[in-house]
C-alpha cells in the first residue's frame, strides 16, 4: 500500500492508500463521523459511516480521539464533488492512533486573538503547526533554494566556515565570548574573513548560508542575536557595481521562481503580491536621498545623523523608490568611509566603494568591493586600531589575492519583508534575542 501525502491524493482516486497526519478537526454526527487529517502539504476529510457494522472499531476509536493526535489511515481515496475540502474523501478500512495529544493545547494556534507572542514562542512547536507558519517556512526554504540555485548555475562553490573563532575580530564589540577549554573563544559575527580567505586561496566564487552571532542588546523588530546569513564573495571584479549587479540578478531570479511556485498561496494566506523586480535596481547616493526625502516628504534630520540611513529614512526610501522608480528595491551608495568596516575598499579620494540594499524600507544587505591590496588593508586596519586583532586575516593578502567583493543578506529579515510579517521573531524558526534563549 502506498503512503501518500495530501497534495498527491488526487492522483490516486479509487486506489487503496495509506495516509498519515495530525487530527485537525472531528465532527461526530448522528450517522456519520468526519475527521479532517492534515500533513505538511494539505488536509483531507476521512468519512466513517456509523451504521456500517464493520466500522464499529473505528467509530469507537473516533469517539475517544483528541484533536492534534496523529493517526495512520488505510483506506480508499475517492473523488466526491460534495466534499468542500478538495472534492475528495478517504473511506477508511483501518485507523491507528500513532500518538495521542492531550485534550487542552497550551493555546489555540488557530485563533491567535489575545495570545501574546511570548506564549507563542514559548510553545513554538505548537505555534508552527498553523497553515500560515508551515507555508512561511516552505517559502523561506524555496527562497534560499533558488538563491543557491542561481549561484550554483554561476559556478559558485558552497563553503562551511568555522563559527568558533580565536580572536574577537572585526570590531570586538557585539561579539559573544564562550569558554573554550582553558581559554576564551568567540562566536563568529560573520564569515567575512573566511570567505575572503577562500578568495585568496583561489576559489574565485564562494558562498555560505550559516548562522551569525551578534551580541546586540537591542529589541527591534529586525534584529536577533543569532540569525542566518546568506553570504557571497567573488573574484576578478572591476567595481562594487559588479557586486550590486550580481546580487540584483540573484534576487530577481529567486523571487521569480518563488512567485511561480508559491505566488498564489502567498497572496491567499499573507495577502502579499510578490513583485518580481526589474533590472537594474535603482541606485542613489546617501546625500541625494536625504535631499529628496526633505524636498518630497519634509523629512529633516540633523547633519550628524546623515552618515547612515535612520530607521525612518529607510522607511521613506521605500516610498521614494516606489514613486521615483516604480521599484521596491534601492541601492544606496556613497556612505562615509570612516563609518564602515575597514575591509571595504576606499576610492583614491577616500570615498567608500560599497553599498546597502534597502527593500520595502528595511536594509537587507551590506556589500562592497573589498580591499585586496596588502599595504592598504594593513593601513585601514591600523586606522581602526585593529591591526593586532586581525593579524591572521591581514596575512591572506600578502601572497597574492585577486580583486574581489561580496555581500551578505539576512535570511530571516528577507522572509519578514517578503511576506510582510511585522517581526523577525516570527520568521526565525526559533528566535534568539537578548532575553530569549529557549526553547
Ligand atoms: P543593521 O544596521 O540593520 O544592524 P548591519 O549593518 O549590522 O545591520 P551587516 O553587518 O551589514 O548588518 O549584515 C548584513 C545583513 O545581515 C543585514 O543587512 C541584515 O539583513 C542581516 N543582519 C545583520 N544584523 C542582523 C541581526 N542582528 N539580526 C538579523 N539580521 C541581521
Amino acid at each position: 500500500m502506498k503512503k501518500i501525502y495530501a497534495n498527491d491524493l488526487k492522483k490516486h482516486f479509487g486506489e487503496e492508500i495509506e495516509f498519515s497526519g495530525f487530527v485537525d478537526n472531528i465532527r461526530n454526527l448522528q450517522w456519520v463521523q468526519f475527521i479532517i487529517v492534515r500533513d505538511s502539504t494539505g488536509k483531507v476529510q476521512v468519512t466513517i459511516e456509523k451504521s456500517d457494522e464493520k466500522n464499529k472499531k473505528m467509530v469507537d476509536l473516533i469517539n475517544d480521539l483528541t484533536l492534534e493526535s496523529t493517526v495512520k489511515i488505510k483506506g480508499i481515496i475517492m473523488e466526491n464533488p460534495k466534499v468542500k475540502m478538495g472534492n475528495m474523501e478517504i473511506i477508511p478500512t483501518e485507523i491507528e492512533v500513532t500518538s495521542r495529544s492531550e485534550n487542552e493545547l497550551p493555546f489555540n494556534y488557530k485563533n491567535l486573538d489575545g495570545v501574546n507572542l511570548d506564549t507563542r514562542l514559548d510553545f513554538r512547536f505548537i505555534d508552527l503547526r498553523s497553515d500560515k507558519n508551515i507555508l512561511m517556512f516552505q517559502v523561506q526554504s524555496a527562497l534560499v533554494k533558488y538563491m543557491r540555485e542561481y549561484l550554483y548555475n554561476n559556478s559558485f562553490v558552497e563553503i562551511h566556515t568555522p563559527k568558533f573563532i580565536g580572536t574577537a575580530s572585526e570590531s570586538g564589540a557585539e561579539v559573544f565570548e564562550v569558554k573554550y577549554f582553558d581559554r576564551k573563544a568567540y562566536l563568529a559575527q560573520s564569515p567575512q574573513f573566511y570567505k575572503q580567505m577562500c578568495i585568496a586561496s583561489g576559489f574565485s566564487k564562494v558562498f555560505e548560508v550559516a548562522p551569525c552571532f551578534r551580541a546586540e542588546n537591542s529589541n527591534t523588530s529586525r534584529h536577533a542575536t543569532e540569525f542566518t546569513s546568506f553570504d557571497v564573495e567573488f573574484s576578478y571584479i572591476d567595481s562594487y557595481e559588479d557586486v550590486m549587479n550580481l546580487e540584483a540578478e540573484m534576487l530577481k531570479y529567486a523571487l521569480e521562481k518563488v512567485k511561480a511556485e508559491y505566488g498564489d498561496k502567498i497572496s491567499e494566506v499573507f495577502g502579499v503580491n510578490i513583485e518580481v523586480p526589474v533590472l537594474p535596481f535603482p541606485v542613489m547616493k546617501l546625500s541625494d536621498i536625504y535631499k529628496e526625502l526633505e524636498e518630497r516628504y519634509s523629512y529633516v534630520v540633523d547633519e550628524s545623523e546623515k552618515t547612515d540611513l535612520t530607521t525612518e529614512a529607510e522607511r521613506l526610501v521605500y516610498r521614494l523608490a516606489k514613486e521615483k522608480f516604480n521599484h521596491e528595491f534601492m541601492f544606496v551608495i556613497d556612505y562615509p568611509a570612516d563609518k564602515r568596516a575597514f575591509y571595504h575598499m576606499r576610492d583614491s579620494d577616500g570615498s567608500l566603494l560599497g553599498y546597502d540594499l534597502i527593500w520595502k524600507g528595511v536594509e537587507i544587505t551590506s556589500g562592497a568591493q573589498r580591499e585586496h591590496r596588502y599595504e592598504k588593508i594593513v593601513e585601514n586596519a591600523k586606522n581602526k586600531g585593529l591591526a593586532e586583532d586581525v593579524k591572521f586575516y591581514l596575512e591572506f593578502f600578502k601572497y597574492g589575492c585577486p580583486p574581489h567583493g561580496g555581500f551578505a543578506i539576512g535570511i530571516d529579515r528577507l522572509t519578514m519583508l517578503l511576506l510582510d510579517i511585522s517581526s523577525i521573531k516570527e520568521t526565525q524558526l526559533l528566535f534568539r534575542g537578548p532575553t530569549r534563549l529557549e526553547p
